[in-house]
Formats: structure tokens, sequence, C-alpha cells
């Protein structure tokens, strides 16, 4: 079967032209799938007959089924659990900002990073998600809330870098003016620091941000907490950052999660200053460590962060802490998959 999630309005043209279908028949399918929603190919009555057969007999649209969705309080994030044709579960959240709909998608089924603060590896790496996986995570936002999307962050479990190419081609649909229209400036993607794909990215010449999960001024304390640091010193992702900014000219993000008595003494803020420092107009975001049942780790007291945020500030860097805007839903990635997981065992 033919994926149209897969597709963009050039790849379904010609895909049509090579059947002797009408070129114009591609558009409108786009309109009926992103704009309309309208997913049963029966109902797309602007088609004939024979068309509409041809569809049901050659392609598919394959939206995942929403398992559980979650709404904070506050009505401003939302999160759903989504299984995928091989029971397969992932997570992805909309936060209402005040420019617009953000949408967080996640990369892989899991994750093979080992980052000790994070649920979504938990259980290890399952598999890389397609293109139309990624995809349909917009898609079913799109529709639920019948509103447009204004911006996406790859940031939910799965290393991005690491499923460099359906990323890739699933930003490039998104970004077309005929699917969602979100300007590459409007995305996001996240890396624990794949220094390769850095670079490769770097070279593809579109002015997508980069965050890097930074969450250590040092190698020793990186490598305990994230197993990448073992691969990838500090120095080597830091040069590769620093060369993806000079190639976009994109402010790079940090990301950077407070652990209380792991990374967030006063020295280490001095450290950080340092290190943002060597980047022009970079992004610091502090993120207190969304600790529970699963994850024996504690934020610090609101008072150190404020004072760290100060210290980073005072080297001349934009410094946020981070809203905890899904905390109640349980939105950092991969939580809520687990907090599923585990009611199911227990009423096994
Ligand atoms: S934080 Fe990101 S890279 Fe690290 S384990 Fe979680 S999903 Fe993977």
């Amino acid at each position: 079967m033919i994926e149209l999630l897969e597709k963009s309005l050039d790849e379904l043209q010609n895909l049509f032209e090579s059947y002797e279908i009408p070129k114009f028949r591609g558009k409108q399918l786009i309109d009926y799938i992103y704009h309309r929603h309208i997913f049963d190919f029966q109902e797309m009555t602007q088609f004939p007959k024979e068309l509409r057969q041809w569809l049901i007999e050659h392609c598919s649209i394959s939206l995942p089924t929403v398992v559980t969705e979650s709404v904070a309080p506050d009505g401003k994030t939302k999160k759903l659990l989504l299984q995928l044709a091989d029971s397969s579960r992932i997570e992805a959240v909309l936060m209402k900002q005040h420019y617009g709909n953000s949408v967080c998608v996640s990369s892989q089924v899991g994750c093979a990073m080992g980052c000790v603060f994070c649920a979504s590896t938990q259980g290890g790496l399952f598999r890389d998600l397609t293109v139309a996986e990624i995809v349909s995570q917009v898609l079913l936002f799109a529709q639920l809330e019948g509103e447009d999307i204004h911006s996406l962050v790859v940031m939910g479990a799965g290393e991005p870098l690491q499923n460099y190419d359906n990323v890739l081609k699933a930003l490039q649909l998104i970004h077309e003016p005929t699917v969602f229209n979100i300007s590459y400036r409007k995305m996001t993607i996240s890396t624990c620091g794949w220094v390769p794909n850095i670079y490769k990215l770097a070279d593809e010449g579109l002015p997508i941000t980069l965050a890097l999960s930074l969450h250590a001024t040092t190698n020793e304390v990186r490598r305990t907490i994230m197993p990448v640091g073992a691969y990838h010193a500090l120095d080597e992702v830091l040069e590769a950052v620093h060369y993806y900014y000079e190639r976009t000219q994109r402010r790079v993000t940090f990301e950077y999660i407070l652990i209380d008595g792991v990374n967030a003494s006063f020295k280490e803020a001095h450290q950080l200053g340092e290190i943002g420092k060597k980047f022009p107009n970079c992004h610091i975001n502090l993120i207190p460590v969304n600790g529970n049942e699963h994850i024996d780790l504690y934020k610090p007291s609101n008072e150190n962060m404020n004072t760290f945020k100060d210290i980073v500030s005072s080297y001349g860097l934009s410094v946020t802490i981070r809203k905890e805007m899904g905390d109640a839903i349980q939105a950092a990635c991969g939580q809520l998959k687990v907090a599923h997981g585990r009611k199911e065992e227990i009423h096994e």
C-alpha cells in the first residue's frame, strides 16, 4: 500500500500521473487530508467513484489510535498517548503558547540514549518512527483542536538525529505550504549531542533551530547522567554546535535540566555561563527535573534555581526556567507511556 502521509504534493502528483489520474487530484487529496481532515476515501465525494475505489485498493492514511488524552488543569497542555499499527506506543504534546499552538513530537519508539532523568529510555530503543508516524502526530492535534499548528519541536521520545532521514523528510513535508505551512524557523530539533548528524543537519542549509541537551558542564558529570557523553566529549559536541550556528546563523538553545546534588551547584552555574558566552545570542533553558516514582531525582529549591539562573544571566545570556506546563499530566518525555504501562501491569 502507498502511505499517503509520506507524500509531498509533487510526489502525489507524479504518482497520480503515472496511473493516468489527473494531477490536480493530488492537491485535492492533500486538502482532504490536512485541511478538511477527511481520512475515509469513501467520504472524498469530490472524487469520481473510480478514483475512490483506486485509493481504497492502493493507498492508506495510517493514523495512530488515541489511547489516552490528558489535559493540564489550565487547559494549555494536552498530551496524547498513541498506539501505532504494530501496537507500539508513543506520545505527543500540544502546548498552547501566547504565539500559537506548538506540538512536540516523538521521533522513535523508546530511546537508546539512556539519560538517567528520562522515562523514554527505560525500555531501550524499540524502533525508529516512520515519516507518516511523525507527520500524523501533528495531524492528529490539528484535527482534534480544529486549529492551525504554528510551531514544532522534535523533543519527545527518541534521539531525532539517530532517525535522521525520516525526521528530515517529515519536517520537509510539514513545511510544505499545502500541508501545514510551518516555517523551518518555527521548528526545533533537540539532540543529546549526536555529533556526526549535527554536522549533517548544518549542511542541509535549513534554518531549523537546534537545541542541545547539555545538562552538565563537565565530561565527568555528563557521562554520569548521559551515557552519550562516553561517545562524544563535551568539547566535541560544543564544536559541532558552533559549526551549526555558523552555518545557519540560528540562535542555539541549550537545555539544562536542574538536578539537586548532581549538576545544579553555583559553581556549575558559572561554568554554564562561560560555555554560553561562546555562542552569540544563545538561549539557555533551565528545566527543573521532573522526578516521579520511576525517576528518583529531585529539583533544587526554588530559591536555588533562581540563584542559579541569576548567575548564568550575569554572563549576559538569555536564560529562562521552563514553566512546568505539563507537570500535572506527566508531560516529561515518556512519562505518560510509563505510567499507562504500569497501570496495565497492575490490572493484569
Ligand atoms: S532525554 Fe532524549 S535522548 Fe535522552 S534518553 Fe530521553 S529521549 Fe533519549
